[in-house]
């Protein structure tokens, strides 16, 4: 029995199947743009020392010390936290942020070709 989501699969005509090429398409020309990169996500810090008297204790306005920036990732099954220097804080935001878009453009353009592989068999079973 096909169901009504089969029967929609089935009637992906050659429109459809041409946008989604052009939408591949347009996928790849992003991933060959992105700059470069790193899986992960920057925290920001701040600490409380262990200095009697310290600014970081002032009962009435505590300033407390930092920020600090930490930049922690899992790659191939090891986590690893490291310190950023100030200097080093924006450039890892645009490789972290050009990371996530990678995959997402990633997961998007496998999306699509499981989508159009369907759609093929779809048709060829359909004895077209
Ligand atoms: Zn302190």
């Amino acid at each position: 029995m096909l169901t009504i989501a089969d029967r929609q699969y089935m009637s992906i005509g050659i429109m459809d199947l041409t946008q989604v090429q052009r939408r591949i398409a347009r996928l790849q020309r992003e991933l060959l743009e992105l700059g470069p990169l790193h899986p992960g996500s920057i925290t920001e810090q701040v600490n409380v020392c262990g200095q009697p008297g310290c600014r970081c204790k002032d009962p009435k306005k505590p300033q407390k010390h930092g920020p600090y920036y930490q930049l922690s990732f899992t790659w191939q099954g090891k986590g690893s936290t490291r310190f950023l220097r100030p200097e080093q804080v924006e450039p890892m935001r645009r490789k972290v942020a050009n990371y996530k878009r990678l995959r997402e453009l990633m997961n998007e353009w496998v999306s699509l070709g499981v989508e159009l592989e369907r759609a093929e068999r779809e048709k060829r079973a359909g004895g077209d």
